[in-house]
């Protein structure tokens, strides 16, 4: 399989994306038509509250859940209408996913090394390949001296970090976190999170990130609030990360709201609430701006 990788493109690029899950008679709708591009080389975030549609998303870019309609495109693969047989090489080759529970994503009885290796082992590659590939990562995420170890014998921290490895065993254009630093302490988090811009800068891994931690968002490039299966704001890094204090995030990020192909957008929840914003608003183009207001009869 040939991985897709002119530079120029997006790496992904989801259109009016769509995924209804059906339990016996009923449906719920957990992504209700999202637009989302990530460029190749991103590290961005996710955020948005507990069942707004974030792990939803990450499992169809990651091959594990079909999408329902709209459009999902990945590094050149149309995530709609891929053979099943493409989907299985898809998983191994294009992406790299990191769950939050840290046994999940790797063997118990396997060392940190021979667990990187086993997707080099499906995959094909030469065990000297594998072995020299496998040693690089762990010294990337900073684990060379416990190579040997098996998970019991390494912190919660510590498996994410083997666990980042796992995923980029067979070097994927794209990576997948799905809350990674959801059980470790905030030094940790920021540790992991090093990692993942380090990876950027060296690999041009793009990584996209669920997470609901404020403090991390500070340190990636963009951050996509998702809302009820939608894209609602987006925050885009204005100056250099401050590093001397990651913690200060609104000097660094600058919000938007996200319009989708038909120029929709979702208002604040706070600002509609404020203004007493019911169905109907008015809107006017005034001096370069558009004035929204509420309409009469919600104010009363
Ligand atoms: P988040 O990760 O943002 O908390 P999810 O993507 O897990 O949100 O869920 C979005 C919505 O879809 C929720 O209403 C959830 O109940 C529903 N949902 C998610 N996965 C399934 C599933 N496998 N079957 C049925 N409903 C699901
Ligand atoms: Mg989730």
């Amino acid at each position: 399989m040939s991985v897709d990788i002119s530079p120029s493109e997006p790496l992904v690029v989801c259109e009016n994306l769509v995924k209804i899950y059906k339990i016996q008679d009923l449906e719920a709708m957990a992504l209700q038509g999202l637009d989302l591009t990530v460029q190749r080389g991103e590290l961005m975030a996710i955020v948005g509250n507990s069942g707004s549609g974030k792990t939803t998303l990450l499992n169809v870019l990651g091959g594990l859940d079909r999408p329902s309609a709209g459009s999902a495109m990945v590094a050149g693969y149309n995530l709609l209408k891929i053979p099943e047989r493409t989907l299985v090489r898809y998983k191994r080759e294009v992406v790299g996913f990191i769950w939050q529970q840290t046994s999940r994503n790797l063997i118990p009885y396997l060392t940190a090394i021979q667990n990187v290796e086993v997707p080099m082992i499906v995959h094909g590659t030469s065990p000297r390949k594998r072995r020299e590939w496998a040693k690089e990562l762990l010294a990337e995420v900073g684990l060379a001296d416990r190579m040997h170890h098996l998970p019991v014998q390494m912190s919660g921290g510590q498996q994410q970090r083997v666990a980042i490895a796992v995923g980029l065993a067979n070097n994927p254009p794209l990576l997948l976190a799905d809350e990674p630093t959801g059980s470790v302490d905030t030094a940790t988090a920021n540790l992991i999170f090093d990692i993942f811009r380090r990876l950027t800068q060296n690999y041009g891994t793009t990584v996209m990130i669920v997470t609901h931690d404020r403090t991390v968002t500070a340190r990636v490039d963009r951050v996509v609030q998702i809302r009820d299966g939608k894209t609602s704001t987006e925050s885009l890094r204005r100056t250099a990360i401050n590093l001397d204090d990651p913690l200060d995030f609104n000097s660094t990020h600058e919000e938007y709201v996200v319009l989708d192909n038909a120029g929709r957008l979702q208002l604040p929840r706070e600002a509609m609430e404020q203004l007493n914003i019911k169905r109907k608003v008015k809107l006017d183009v005034v001096e370069g701006k558009i004035e929204i207001r509420p309409a009469e009869e919600s104010s009363k």
